[in-house]
Parts: C-alpha cells; sequence; structure tokens
C-alpha cells in the first residue's frame, strides 16, 4: 500500500468536474491513467472512497465512463478492482458499482456467496431463484433482456441506506462485458441474479432503484424497531 501511495502521485480533479471537462468518449488512454494514478491520494475528502456514497451525490446521476481496455491489466487499475472488492466485502453486498465509490467508470462487481443465503429464509431463496455468484467484474458491460417477464420484489441499495422497495425487473438477461484479465464474457443471468445485475448496470447509467420502484412499497427498514426504542435509533452509513 506505502509504495502504491508512493506510485500514485497525480492528483484529478473531483468527479464534477471530470464530467464537465471530460466527455466520456473522448477521454484519452493518457487521461485515463492520470486519473487512475490518483485513487491512492492522500485526500480523505476526495473519490476514490473507503465508503458507499449515498443518493444525493451527484456521482450517483452521472452516466458512467467506458474504460480503456488497455488499462486493465495495470497494476494501478488491478489495486482499483481491488479496493472496489474490499468495499463490498466491508458492506457484505451482493454487488457494488464504482460509482458508489465515488468513480464514474463503466465498472461493477456482483458475488453471493454461501453465507448471503444463509442468512436468507429457504421460502424466499427459492420463490426467488436466489443461487451463489463466485465473484465476478464487470468492465464496461452492455445488457440485453431476454425473458422480458417482469418480477416485482424488495430491493435495497447500499447507496439508499435504511430503505428498500419493490421493483420491477425483466426475469433474465444476458450481461457481456471485459473481466477484470480484460477477457470478453457473456452471461445469462436468471432471477434474483438478473435483478443484481441490472441494479447494477442501472448504476452505471446514473439511475437509482427508487427511479423505477412501487412508490408505495417504499419502507424504511427499521421503522419497528425505531418505534420499539422511541426513535432512540441511529443509522450509521459504515457496517458495524
Ligand atoms: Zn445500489
Amino acid at each position: 500500500m506505502a509504495t502504491l501511495r508512493r506510485i500514485l502521485t497525480i492528483s484529478i480533479p473531483p468527479y464534477h468536474v471530470m464530467s464537465m471537462k471530460n466527455n466520456a468518449r473522448s477521454m484519452s488512454f493518457h487521461k485515463l491513467k492520470i486519473a487512475l494514478r490518483s485513487f491512492w491520494r492522500s485526500d480523505k475528502d476526495a473519490p476514490v472512497y473507503g465508503h458507499i456514497c449515498q443518493v444525493g451525490d451527484p456521482v450517483l446521476r452521472t452516466q458512467a465512463m467506458p474504460v480503456e481496455p488497455e488499462i486493465i491489466c495495470t497494476k494501478d487499475f488491478q489495486a482499483l478492482l481491488g479496493h472496489l472488492k474490499d468495499v463490498m466485502k466491508w458492506y457484505n453486498a451482493v454487488g457494488l458499482a464504482a460509482p458508489q465509490i465515488g468513480l464514474p467508470w463503466q465498472i461493477f462487481a456482483v458475488e453471493v456467496t454461501k453465507s448471503h443465503l444463509k442468512s436468507i429464509p429457504k421460502e424466499m431463496r427459492d420463490a426467488q431463484g436466489m443461487e451463489e455468484i463466485p465473484f465476478q467484474v464487470f468492465i464496461n458491460p452492455t445488457l440485453r433482456v431476454t425473458d422480458y417477464t417482469v418480477l416485482r420484489l424488495p430491493e435495497r441499495c447500499e447507496s439508499i441506506r435504511g430503505y428498500s422497495a419493490d421493483v420491477p425487473r425483466s426475469k433474465e438477461v444476458e450481461v457481456t462485458a471485459l473481466t477484470e484479465k480484460g477477457k470478453s464474457i457473456t452471461w445469462i443471468a436468471k432471477g434474483w441474479s438478473a435483478r443484481i445485475v441490472q441494479h447494477e448496470y442501472d448504476h452505471l447509467q446514473g439511475r437509482v432503484f427508487t427511479d423505477i420502484m412501487d412508490p408505495k412499497t417504499f419502507n424504511c427498514t427499521a421503522w419497528n424497531a425505531i418505534n420499539g426504542c422511541r426513535g432512540r435509533i441511529e443509522l450509521k452509513y459504515i457496517p458495524k
């Protein structure tokens, strides 16, 4: 880490300045490399974050930029992917998109572990077609709906922490992307896996689940506990 910090000395402007000055499709490999080198900058208020940013942050409403494939195998980019994975593990999330840690680039990761599944009642797992997904990074993903059947099921997002809602999603999608090694991958995701992929893909388009949710099902996940302790409860924006 110390070595990385020594190597990565060039700073980038905040993402909102980047998005105004640099059109996503015209950003050169050179500029992208410079931007990447900043990611371990010492300024703790600047992206890339070690926490997950919350709705209201303009980065969550930005169309994410494509990643130049040439940069994927560089040490700096691999370190960035490692960081995304670390944050995702820390939050015990089943998916995380780069904009959620302040970086408006077209990258997301998904992983559903045995431990995730164990924490969910069997009836719910079966009803929603939940299955294990090995950790996988998707870079510059494109999505194609392969089954237009719409399922309306509860969803949460670490960027809208403390709330849930029923969200309509297509039952099956095909996602094509580059992997963390820069290889092309195509995956047909079904059921809950398809839901996770669509949720993360939406983050790269500047969308969050509240944009398409059934508004009447929008719930504070702690509403009952809040009554139980007469409002004396705190919502933390990092894991316990
Ligand atoms: Zn989310």
